[in-house]
């Protein structure tokens, strides 16, 4: 049997998928492609066709696959251990990469750091300890939070009650913390603001919500807010991390520094799955003063060591590769060849973009939303795999945000392709993609 169709087998009869529909997956055997590998923005497939990672492979990769120093750094600490408890012990890693990232902030601003697993884990941490921050500052009736319309801060109970996106959170609605969803900085005015613990956002952007930009300055009007409301500010990060937006954090374009901030993604380069809450020494300090003050939060891989190896090596790689210098330029052709998109071709309705991450709203040419059912941007995403473009959508959004390291003929290769789908198929095949 040839491989490829081994693996697809042993898929369908035991895999299950995240955001997917397991029946149309498995029916669909010709269409799962299986990636073997990958090498910078590239991905290969057990077919030996590539494609350039459109978004990052789910907007976690910086310095592209299989870089030679994050696979050094990984075999090196994976020749010493994998893993070890961080449960009455540290380890070197942990601790550097703990410095190294209070270093990009300001001297004594996020000055400690909370190891876990995923951007979900990095956000419930952060909700955790505004909560028990509280309970130990004077301040208990303060356990609500509140968050934006249509924000996504992960899949955990306690970081999906944030979550604004219906489609995913209304079953689950009664459950988790008590959060007030707002449109706006006015709206959060209309709340009984001596109950707030936190408000959450994700800077910036949101991603999920088809990617978003939020009006310059919202952000720091935001800091402002919290400050006069004694409301802690907890940023999301996760997508927005690590150089995404064209700034190392995307809080630093709007000179805010937040109470918490929670990082994932980015931070291994994309290579393993590490997080980071981020806090204030002032924050910390309340959890000190015996058992009944201490954080019982944790997870068996908590600080894993070649997580934070590979961490380390993508910090070093920011400033040996010049990653943020290169990237300025690529986001300048980003913005060209959007809007060369959005005037070719009336199918892009709208193009979005903050720093290297945009979004390319599909809809018809009377600016109409394709019927839900006809899921275009699926089947536009399919048709792009013939071009050598692999991405996936949000609705009839596509998102394209490739590894920062992508260059200048890899980005053109990216529009190429968007071109060539949307003027060889001007009626695009609206059929759903199994079909
Ligand atoms: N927060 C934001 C802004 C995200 O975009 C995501 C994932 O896309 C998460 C949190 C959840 O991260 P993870 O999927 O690593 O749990």
């Amino acid at each position: 049997m040839p491989a490829t169709r081994h693996w697809v087998d042993l898929d369908h009869r035991h895999c299950w998928h995240p955001f997917t529909r397991q029946g149309e997956w498995c029916a669909d055997a010709d269409g799962t492609l299986v990636i073997t590998h990958g090498k910078g923005s590239w991905l290969f497939d057990s077919e030996g066709r590539r494609y350039l990672d459109g978004n990052s492979s789910i907007w976690t990769n910086i310095h592209g696959h299989a870089h030679p120093q994050l696979v050094a750094a990984i075999a090196e600490q994976a020749a010493l251990t994998a893993h070890t408890s961080f449960l009455g012990f540290t380890h070197p890693k942990a601790a550097e990469l703990a410095e190294k990232l209070c270093q990009q902030f300001p001297v004594n601003t996020l000055t400690r750091v909370f190891f876990s697993d995923d951007g979900s884990t990095a956000v419930e941490c952060a909700l955790k300890m505004a909560v028990q921050y509280r309970m130990q500052s004077g301040e208990a009736q303060r356990t609500r939070f509140a968050a934006f319309a249509n924000g996504y801060h992960g899949d955990t109970l306690g970081a999906a009650s944030l979550g604004g996106v219906n489609r995913f959170f209304e079953r689950f609605r009664n459950h988790g913390y008590t959060v007030d969803h707002v449109d706006s900085i006015q709206q959060l005015d209309t709340l009984d603001t001596t109950q707030l613990a936190a408000v959450v956002i994700e800077p910036l952007i949101q991603g999920v919500n088809e990617m978003r930009p939020w009006p310059t300055g919202l952000l720091a009007r935001l800091r402002q807010w919290c400050d006069q409301h004694g409301v802690q500010l907890i940023l999301d990060e996760v997508m927005t991390g690590f150089g995404r937006t064209g700034t190392m954090f995307a809080c630093q374009q709007e000179g805010v520094i937040p109470d918490f901030l929670c990082l994932a993604k980015g931070l291994t380069g994309g290579s393993l799955p590490l997080a980071a809450t981020m806090t204030k020494e002032a924050i910390y300090e309340a959890f000190l003063g015996g058992a009944e003050r201490a954080f019982y939060y944790g997870h068996s891989y908590t600080a894993n060591a070649l997580g934070c190896a590979a961490a380390l090596a993508s910090l070093d790689l920011f400033e040996k590769e010049q990653t943020l210098d290169r990237l300025q330029p690529r986001i300048a052709q980003m913005q060209q060849g959007l809007a060369a998109l959005k005037a070719q071709h009336p199918i892009v309705h709208e193009v979005r973009q903050c720093g290297f991450i945009a979004g390319i709203e599909l809809r018809q040419p009377d600016g109409t939303r394709f019927p839900s059912e006809s899921r275009v941007g699926e089947a536009v995403c399919r048709a792009l795999r013939q071009h050598e473009l692999l991405t996936r959508p949000i609705l009839d959004t596509l998102v394209l945000m490739p590894p920062l390291c992508t260059s200048a003929e890899e980005l053109d290769h990216a529009f190429q392709a968007l071109n060539a789908v949307f003027s060889n198929n001007p009626g695009i095949d609206t059929r759903p993609a199994s079909t």
